[in-house]
């Protein structure tokens, strides 16, 4: 008797479950993401996800092999604090470059988060005119 007045409590709970789930929508948006999820298992397939600069096979899509990785160049201290040029030598904090005092810029600061090179370069052009 308990069992069975359970099981109907738990089959109520269930339904009122469902019907909230079809109410809300959210179901609509679960299947879209299962297909999306889907999708992008098949386009893999079809179409293996490769490095952004040279086309080696990488494990995700949008990303770079490392050899590659390897080749970016962050830019770090030392550096002129309004465009971020690299200094050779460690100087202070506050120390301008010699391009900013000739030619004082009209904004307050500018950074790159790489030093652009070749394979910069390739990113930034497929980024902006590639898919
Ligand atoms: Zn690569």
């Amino acid at each position: 008797m308990t069992c069975g007045r359970s099981r109907r409590w738990h089959y109520a709970g269930l339904m009122q479950s469902a019907d909230e789930l079809v109410k809300s929508g959210e179901w609509r948006r679960g299947l879209a993401a299962g297909a999306r999820w889907l999708g992008h298992g098949l386009l893999d397939l079809v179409y293996p996800p490769v490095c952004l600069h040279c086309d080696a096979p990488t494990v995700t899509p949008d990303t770079l092999c490392p050899a590659c990785f390897a080749r970016l160049r962050p830019i770090t201290a030392p550096l002129c604090p309004r465009l971020g040029l690299l200094f050779a030598v460690s100087l202070r904090a506050e120390a301008l470059s010699a391009e900013t005092l000739a030619d004082p810029p009209s904004f307050g600061q500018a950074r790159a988060a790489v030093i652009y090179n070749d394979m910069a370069g390739t990113i930034v052009s497929r980024l902006k005119y590639g898919d």
